[in-house]
């Protein structure tokens, strides 16, 4: 039958029946690079580990097993807030899915695992205290296509999230030798690899490593900017993604408080998260953020282990975070659904010696302190972002992205050996007793206390900078730094030091390019015009995403599911862009499956049309591909016609003409086999009139499409002799 999931008998190799099953299910018409190579692994009975970043299509390659055998696949994960995200994901796309944890009744899960056992769910989500509860009851000849553990980094004590609820889930091996099981995770160094295939007593497991390069995230760093120049910032993305959402991550409880505050106090929707809240403050938090109600949250690194929204735009990082892992992951977690998203970080000296503190009370300091280090040499970087990020994960990247603000604003490079050289003379005549600002200011010739107190207004290099500006210093002192003439005693109330290579420079008098200086204000001024200028005007593409998002909205409330259940960014921008005017050009946007279709079309199309100026009504009848399409989503005769508001004589007369094209061939869901017999016996007896004698027994066209079939079978015969 059409509808049906996982008949393993279709035709086809198994690339071909993949394929098609992430067509009809998740309106994807490719699969991303590996995925179906972990797939076909999971089909042949192998054992895997998958490492792939977030974002990067690891739940696909789990489902696709349900969809293409008769077994049901076991997803073990910890995260029981993200089941319930994935699961209404599943049952809107069409494939069954349930979860069985701590936040539903006893009852509740008995009755799930029982539809799981009987075959009517195909995926369930459990976490691995539950499963370990469960897995000695269940029948030792359960058809089980596949076991998924996600996150399975938690279960290696070399791992940074180390769960003691992993360690056993070697029982699954020992239960189930037969059944293959697939460990996913988004990060894992090669101890935390051979730990997890170790732990779960994986058989020469096959191990895929994905790219972990996420082009659609621009990546950008601003260098020390101040209080007002950071709220201006985030007040400006939220301002472009007004009904989008985003995350600002910030190093503290109180940084987090503080930032929602003064979001807030300039009139945004924005909450906050971290660990100091109770859990239902928490909860409610994240369930603002998903269903959309807020446009941020201000948050602690505690925040997003376990946010599946595909449609979070934009991440700042109001701090440098501890290492280049954690960047990663938190700045993976904007753009899932693969459209454009920004991720900002804000990077000042201050943060450093917050770090530096964190490290020093860490276990293990060399490895973290030597983290730290990469983390900076990204922010402080003159060259390609994501390069930078990606050699980090010890992946080469041979030309520069076009998608980070180093490439996307080559810095001028000038001549700087004379500030070089005065910044030196300068830190060397305080004998490293002045931090930036003070550096600064002696360069500048501002006789404060603290300055003649010090006697610093009598070296000779008091002064010798007064042509220049506070910024045009602060730059190019933040670039001596990267440059690595001078250090930052961060153990020394972050003094500034001059190093060898500096010293080698002061004394050689050797020439220094520096990026040239842009000032702020140039930059300030454009924007201060896009707000005088109000909103900027939309373009029309901008405007037709804008209504689109609002029906994907009110469907959405109707629903009671977050926006992006609906339909992903990306999906909609897809729809822009090819402008579907009815539900067969609808079909084929990527990322619109068979069920979305059926569900979703006219709302979308009504809303496309009238965008376009288009007035005329759907044409009655429309195509008879439609009603195929409407057929094989599960939907009768008399279904159908009041999809399409037609006449249910209609779609029978489009049930013959697809018969007659061999595009219709599983009759079950038309037509009983009595029916069918006794047409064939009135037409033999009757074969002009049995139209008419039959119209009191049966729907007015079934006997139609009774014959229809009947020649379909003879046709077929044919062919097989
Ligand atoms: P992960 O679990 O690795 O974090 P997901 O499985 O949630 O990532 O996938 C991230 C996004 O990419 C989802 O919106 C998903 O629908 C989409 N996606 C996955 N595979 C494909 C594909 N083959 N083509 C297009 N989009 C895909
Ligand atoms: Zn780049």
């Amino acid at each position: 039958m059409h509808s049906e999931i996982g008949s393993d008998s279709q035709p086809g190799t198994l690339a071909q029946r993949a394929t098609a099953m992430l067509n009809r299910f998740y309106g994807y018409s490719t699969f991303r690079p590996l995925q179906l190579d972990i797939i076909t692994t999971a089909m042949e009975g192998r054992d895997s580990v998958v490492l792939m970043p977030t974002g990067g299509g690891k739940s696909i390659c789990y489902q696709m097993p349900a969809l293409l055998s008769d077994g049901v696949v076991i997803v073990v994960s910890p995260l029981i807030a993200l089941m319930k995200d994935q699961v209404v994901a599943l049952t809107s796309n069409g494939i069954p899915a349930a979860a069985v944890n701590s936040m539903q009744t006893d009852e509740e899960n008995r009755d799930i695992l029982a539809q799981l056992f009987s075959g009517r769910i195909r995926v369930l989500y459990i976490s691995p205290e539950r499963l370990l509860m469960e897995i000695d009851r269940w029948s030792r000849d359960m058809n089980i296509a596949l076991v998924a553990i996600d996150e399975a980094h938690c279960i290696s004590q070399w791992g940074h999230d180390f769960r003691p609820g992993y360690t056993q889930l070697r029982r699954i091996k020992e239960i189930y030798p037969h059944v293959p099981v697939m460990a996913l995770t988004a990060t894992a160094d090669r101890l935390t690899r051979e730990d997890i295939a170790r732990q779960l007593a994986l058989v020469d497991p096959r191990l895929f490593i994905g790219s972990f390069d996420r082009p659609n995230i621009s990546l950008k760093v601003m260098t020390n900017p101040g209080k007002t120049q950071r709220l201006n910032y985030i007040g400006a993305i939220i301002d472009r993604y007004r009904n989008d959402s985003g995350i600002v991550y910030c190093i503290s409880r109180k940084g987090a408080e503080d930032m929602d505050r003064q979001l807030r106090m300039r009139g945004y929707r924005s909450t906050v998260y971290h660990a100091g809240l109770s859990v239902t403050e928490r909860n409610r938090a994240q369930d603002r953020f998903i269903n959309g109600d807020v446009q941020v949250v201000c948050a602690t690194v505690a925040f997003g282990m376990g946010i599946d929204k595909s449609n979070i735009r934009w991440v700042v990082h109001n701090n440098m975070p501890r290492n280049i892992e954690s960047y990663y992951q938190e700045i993976g977690r904007a753009g899932r659904d693969g459209a454009a998203a920004e991720a900002v970080m804000f990077y000042s000296y201050g943060d450093i010696m917050t770090l530096r503190s964190f490290v020093d009370e860490s276990g293990q300091q060399a490895l973290n302190s030597e983290k730290l280090a990469r983390m900076k040499d990204y922010a402080e970087a003159s060259l390609c972002r994501r390069r930078i990020l990606l050699s980090y994960f010890n992946e080469t990247m041979d030309h520069d992205c076009g998608n980070c603000d180093v490439c996307l604003n080559p810095p001028e490079r000038i001549d700087g050996t004379v500030p070089v050289l005065k910044a030196l003379s300068a830190i060397v005549r305080v004998n490293g007793g002045a931090g930036i600002t003070m550096l600064i200011d002696i360069l500048r010739g501002m006789s404060r206390q603290e300055i003649t107190q010090r006697g610093y207004d009598r070296i000779k290099t008091f002064g010798a900078g007064r042509d220049m500006s506070f910024g045009e210093w602060n730059s190019y002192i933040s670039q001596m730094i990267q440059l690595g003439l001078i250090d930052i005693a961060y153990d020394d109330y972050n003094h500034l030091r001059i190093t060898p290579y500096g010293r080698q420079i002061l004394n050689e008098r050797r020439e220094v390019l520096l990026a040239k200086y842009e000032p702020l204000e140039s930059r300030r001024s454009t924007r201060r015009q896009h707000k005088e200028d109000e909103k900027p005007a939309l373009s029309p593409a901008e405007m037709l995403l804008e209504s689109l998002k609002a029906v994907r909205e009110k469907i959405a409330r109707k629903e009671q599911v977050p926006p992006y259940i609906v339909f992903t960014d990306k999906a909609l921008l897809e729809m822009v862009r090819i402008e579907p005017l009815d539900m067969e050009s609808f079909a084929g946007v990527e990322g619109v499956g068979e069920r979305k279709t059926v569900k979703y079309w006219r709302p979308f199309v009504t809303a496309i049309r009238k965008f376009k100026g288009i007035t005329d009504k759907f044409g009655p009848g429309l195509s008879v591909d439609e009603t195929l399409l409407l057929l094989n989503a599960g939907y009768d005769v008399d279904a159908i016609a009041e999809a399409k508001g037609i006449k249910s004589s209609t779609v029978y007369s489009h049930l013959v003409e697809l018969i007659n094209a061999d595009k219709l061939t599983d009759f079950s869901t038309i037509i009983t086999r009595e029916q069918y017999l006794r047409v064939m016996e009135v037409v033999k007896a009757h074969p002009d009139t049995y139209y008419e004698i039959l119209s009191t027994e049966m729907p007015v066209g079934l006997p139609r499409v009774a014959v229809a079939i009947s020649d379909f079978l003879m046709r077929r015969k044919a062919d097989h002799r």
